[in-house]
């Protein structure tokens, strides 16, 4: 890999748990990977008062279980070196000061601020950065989800970060389209001549997005209660996904070629209407049932939960693109917690030979899939009929396998540590553009809105489970049936 420019980080939310779990491991996974040169620094700041000693005790504790065997002393020790504390309480201007005078011994430094505290700091620590003048020509700031919970509050975020920031310089983060069946998804489309013939309405009869966690809420029951999976997990990550698969060929991979295809495509998905909310959404909450090995409780036992709450757990949606490559082809999304399995995947089903002449029992109906797969295997495999050895003319799938793991040596990077080292490199290819991210919210809005005015409860579901049953109902009402394959 190639060395990164020297460069600052400045960490705001240091201690939390997106910094342990992510953000310092892949930071480490660099300095271990000989791209981070000793003279760059990460500056963790948080309202804490700890010393650079306590914090990196408390790094070390915390970060070790996310490393697994990429721990090792020495290497923690590399990475040690590099970093410093700053207790800064994102509302107080005064307490900028000590950030400031470290980050001026560098001022010509790339300076990558990462935002991962509660959105409701970023306006602050924005203006708190711009006036004290930390902002420079070479700075950018990376900015974590949530950005709003509607189109005017994320205007306003937006707004607030935009008087300090260009846009050139906000790195919105989706940190799905950092995972390598994604990228790869994307050198299939455009680094093939075989799927672009056949990636359209002609050819390809529905598309399948879903992201399935096991976790409840996890103790955040307060957070997620004004939330939901609409707004947590389907505006953003399953739309990029959506818009990866869905998106023209881009006249070349800058960032802007890229992002306005996508753009395109948010702003071709048909609006709905107060009857497509009705018959084209699926909202559920989970009651109690079983995940894994055990017992969980039902989502409003949860701490935090309003016992007569609506929040939804689970979200399906039947989209349609209005566009001549698209018109017609359900894109079917669905995610929820409390699933039978950690799955993320996108299934492309394309449509069955127009005349089986082998007969349809050889046959058995089976058509090619493309399935990608991001959790819990990273995979790409394409679903083919061949013949079974024999001297009856019988069919059977067969898939071609492209797992990442055995056919690539490399290591395989974290989406996290592709991000942030695109960030550094300035490399805006694989963020949000604001103009994308509100036409995904003007999208979910009419869903949003008829859901609260709406007297209807979420559907229940056991915890455990595909979703309520109407998600099936969803796609059987077009003959269609969510992918069951392993
Ligand atoms: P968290 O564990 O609650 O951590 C919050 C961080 O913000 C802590 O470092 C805290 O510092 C700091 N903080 C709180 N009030 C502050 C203030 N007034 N001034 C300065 N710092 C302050 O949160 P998180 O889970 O890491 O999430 C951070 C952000 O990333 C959130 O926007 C979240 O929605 C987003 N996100 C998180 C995840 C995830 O997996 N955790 C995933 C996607 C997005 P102290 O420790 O000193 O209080």
């Amino acid at each position: 890999m190639k060395p990164l420019p020297d460069f600052d980080m400045v960490l705001f939310g240091g201690t939390g748990d997106l910094a342990m779990r992510k953000l310092l491991p892949a930071l480490y996974q660099q300095v271990k990977a000989g791209t981070v040169s000793p003279a760059s620094r990460i500056l963790a700041a948080a309202r804490r008062k700890l010393s650079r000693a306590e914090f990196l005790d408390l790094a070390e504790a915390s970060c070790k279980p996310f490393l697994g065997e990429a721990y090792d002393a020495a290497t923690w020790k590399a990475f040690a070196e590099r970093v410093s504390y700053f207790s800064v309480d994102a509302q107080d201007a005064a307490s900028y000061a000590v950030l400031g005078e470290a980050l001026g011994q560098h001022p010509d430094r790339v300076r990558v601020f990462y935002y991962s505290t509660a959105p409701e700091f970023f306006a602050a620590i924005s203006a708190h950065l711009g006036n004290a003048g930390l902002i420079t020509a070479r700075s950018r700031v990376v900015v974590e989800k949530p950005l709003g919970h509607d189109l005017e509050s994320s205007r306003e975020i937006n707004d607030a970060v935009g008087q300090h920031f260009a846009e050139r310089q906000i790195f919105r983060i989706d940190h799905y389209l950092g995972k390598e069946p994604v990228q790869n998804l994307l050198a299939l489309r455009f680094g093939n001549v075989l799927f672009e013939p056949l990636w359209r309405r002609e050819w390809v009869q529905d598309v399948q997005i879903t992201v399935a966690e096991q976790l409840g809420v996890e103790g955040r029951g307060d957070f997620y209660e004004h939330t939901g999976a609409l707004r947590d997990m389907l505006q953003n990550h399953l739309l990029q996904l959506l818009c990866i698969v869905a998106m023209e060929p881009p006249t070349g991979s800058d960032p802007d070629a890229v992002r306005d295809e996508k753009l395109k495509v948010l702003r071709s998905l048909k609006p709905f209407t107060p009857m497509d909310v009705a018959t084209k959404t699926v909202r559920g909450q989970y009651k109690a049932g079983a995940v894994g090995s055990g017992p969980v409780s039902a989502y409003v036992e949860e701490p935090g939960v309003a016992p007569d709450s609506r929040t939804e757990t689970f979200v399906a949606v039947k989209a349609e693109i209005d566009t001549w490559r698209w018109a017609g082809v359900p894109f079917f999304l669905r995610t929820g917690k409390r699933m039978p399995d950690k799955l993320a995947e996108i299934v492309i089903n394309f449509r069955p030979v127009p005349h089986p002449i082998f007969g349809e029992a050889a046959h058995g109906g089976r058509a090619n899939r493309l399935i990608i797969r991001m959790q819990p295997d990273e995979s790409m495999r394409l679903y083919l009929v061949a013949k079974q050895p024999g001297d009856a003319m019988t069919l059977q799938p067969v898939n071609l396998n492209l797992d990442f793991a055995e056919s690539f040596r490399a290591r395989r990077l974290e989406a996290y540590e592709r991000l942030l080292m695109d960030a550094i490199r300035g490399k805006l290819t694989l963020f949000v553009r604001r103009d994308e991210q509100e036409a995904a919210w003007r999208w979910v809005e009419p869903i949003l809105e008829n859901w609260a005015s709406s007297e209807e409860r979420p559907k229940y579901y056991t915890a455990g489970s595909w979703g309520p049953a109407a998600s099936s109902a969803l796609l059987s009402r077009d003959g269609l049936a969510w992918n069951e394959e392993d």
